[in-house]
């Protein structure tokens, strides 16, 4: 496990032939636009290149202006034995979930991330934890191998910052300067934003209603501070997207007299995945660490069995030692 430089990253790629490119399970637009990116540049070096993710088995609909070029294939059509695998926006082997084990039969893997909690799984790892987005990362990587940025690239780098940064809220001077650059390939950024994190289904509404309806506020569980959280049963979610589901923790974050938030998604199995997010004071990669989750700071997330009030309870106890954030 070997931690590598850009440039040494760099050299690697571009000696390769065939690339498999995952992201992590329920991709978002940072795992998807940064595996599309690297992978449109290194196609037109003249690499046969894929990019897939464990689950689900199509491109989520909010995604599909990333694959323009339909790069994607389905997690059973990738190589059992790929020759030259990277795993992106990715903390450790089981978040490739059915994937995972591609990588210890890969002849070489590199992990291209900005988790804190990397595992460093690959034979080669090119991890920066100061990155707001795997999508930063990428354009580095790109830039070392004289790749050109034009619009197609620069929509999912866009789109996977974007996403990360929560609208560019946590974005570091020189990530804006780097935005400047790939809007002015012509990416629509609006458009792509409100077709990312705006756009909803009428049927959100209800959903929303019957969810935040049920929010409860425990305005001292945290060490003191605030604990907000929801619920999204099966239910509730009917008619609406995995999009509209994932959403819900950003209305439920928003509560002013909170400093940490959970949302509880039932999965089709009835387990549940939990999206953490705390404010300042808190770390919730921590929480979910207990869980055998994990994260960054202030957005983390795992999945849970057992009833919604036992996970809450869980979540609530460990609340009482997370780590303060600063
Ligand atoms: P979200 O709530 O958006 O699903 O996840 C927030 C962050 O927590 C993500 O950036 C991801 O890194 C992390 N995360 C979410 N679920 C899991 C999980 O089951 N395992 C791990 N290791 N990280 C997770
Ligand atoms: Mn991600
Ligand atoms: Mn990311």
């Amino acid at each position: 496990s070997d931690q590598v430089d850009v440039a040494a990253a760099a050299a690697l790629l571009a000696a390769a032939a065939d690339v498999t490119l995952l992201a992590h399970v329920n991709p978002d637009a940072d795992a998807l636009g940064s595996a599309v990116a690297l992978g449109l540049a290194l196609r037109r070096r003249g690499a046969t290149v894929r990019v897939s993710f464990g689950t689900p088995s199509t491109v989520p609909e909010s995604l599909r202006p990333l694959d323009s070029a339909g790069l994607f294939v389905p997690a059973a059509e990738v190589p059992s034995r790929p020759e030259f695998l990277v795993a992106l926006d990715t903390g450790s082997v089981d978040r490739l979930g059915p994937l995972g084990d591609r990588v210890a039969a890969a002849g070489v893997s590199l992990v291209v991330d900005h988790h804190v909690s990397n595992t460093r799984y690959g034979t080669h790892n090119l991890v920066d934890d100061r990155a707001e987005a795997t999508a930063v990362i990428v354009a580095r990587l790109l830039d070392a191998l004289g790749a050109e940025i034009d619009e197609p690239i620069a929509r999912c780098l866009y789109a996977g910052i974007a996403t990360d940064t929560v609208s560019f809220r946590f974005a570091k001077p020189e990530t804006h300067r780097l935005a400047a650059r790939l809007l002015e390939t012509g990416v629509d950024g609006p458009g792509l934003i409100r077709n990312l994190m705006d756009s909803h289904p009428f049927a959100w509404l209800g959903m929303l209603a019957s969810v935040l309806g049920a929010a409860q506020l425990e305005p001292d569980a945290a060490q003191g501070l605030g604990f907000v959280h929801a619920v999204v049963r099966r239910s509730d979610a009917v008619g609406v997207r995995a999009e509209e589901v994932e959403s819900v923790i950003d209305v439920i974050r928003s509560t002013s007299e909170a400093e940490v938030a959970a949302v509880l998604k039932e999965t089709p199995s009835g387990a549940w995945t939990v999206s953490l997010r705390a404010v300042g004071r808190l770390d919730v990669r921590s929480v979910a660490v207990r869980f055998g989750g994990g994260g960054h700071r202030l957005a983390a997330g795992f999945t849970a069995s057992g009833t919604a009030d036992e996970v809450v309870a869980g979540i609530r106890a460990a609340l009482t030692e997370a780590t303060p954030a600063h």
